[in-house]
């Protein structure tokens, strides 16, 4: 089912890229594993799969151990990392797409030059400003991305994005053309194309419209492994 599943899903990918007149290879699949065990990550690995996102340190980190004789699996930590976490995040994940604020990206960046890791990072944006959601706010995003240019631990390499969920993804397609539309600024501003070239945007039920808005990488959980019966 998880073969069949993925082959959906890049289906539907190339086609949303199509529409858009990009090319379905620019566009990362990251499988959300989350919740779901490591034969899991197994079969879809078996199927082709190599990018993979967790939400939680502690499972992750985990099912990172399960599966480490998976060659070339990368595993991108799409949740919340509170600071005191930061080392296991850095030793462990070879993308974190939540850091929210200049203390926590020194806080990774401190881990990663121990570590003697290089885990590319990413800037969540919290563009809506809801009460209950993590991300930085749009006007601290550019501080963020400066003191991200003199890391010597973590690469920056873009923005995520979590909207506020609506079923209809043309109710979320406006916030997927403001992230990009922010990005532009910032370059506009002066910081590198290359370190803001990732746009991580899209989950099961809006990654086309977010495709066709700009995403180079989305984030799908439930499309690919199921209906998860804890919602989080
Ligand atoms: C769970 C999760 C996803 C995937 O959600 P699905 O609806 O299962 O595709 C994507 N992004 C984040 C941040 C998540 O926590």
């Amino acid at each position: 089912m998880i073969a069949e599943n993925l082959a959906v899903v890049r289906a539907a990918m190339a086609a949303a890229a199509g529409r858009a007149g990009r090319a379905p290879g620019a566009i990362t699949l990251i499988a959300v594993s989350k919740t779901f065990d490591a034969d899991c990550v197994r079969a879809a690995w078996q199927a082709g799969q190599r990018d993979f996102g967790e939400n939680k340190i502690q499972e992750g980190s985990e099912k990172i151990a399960a599966t480490a004789a998976l060659a070339g699996a990368r595993w991108h930590l799409i949740g919340h990392l509170q600071s005191n976490k930061a080392k296991r995040a850095a030793a462990g994940f070879g993308a974190i797409h939540t850091i929210d604020s200049v203390e926590l990206l020194q806080r990774v960046d401190q881990a990663a030059v121990a570590a003697g890791t290089r885990p590319d990072v990413l800037i969540q944006v919290d563009l809506a400003l809801e009460p209950t959601k993590f991300g930085a706010p749009a006007g601290a995003v550019d501080a963020i991305a400066r003191r991200a240019l003199d890391a010597r631990g973590v690469r920056l390499v873009g923005l995520m994005l979590v909207p506020p969920w609506h079923e209809d993804q043309e109710v979320t397609r406006p916030w997927f053309a403001q992230l990009r539309g922010l990005r532009d600024r910032l370059v506009a501003g002066g910081l590198p194309a290359a370190s803001l070239a990732q746009l991580s945007m899209g989950m099961s039920h809006d990654f086309e419209a977010a495709i066709e808005e700009g995403a180079t990488m989305v984030r799908i959980g439930s499309a690919i492994f199921g209906a998860r019966t804890a919602p989080r």
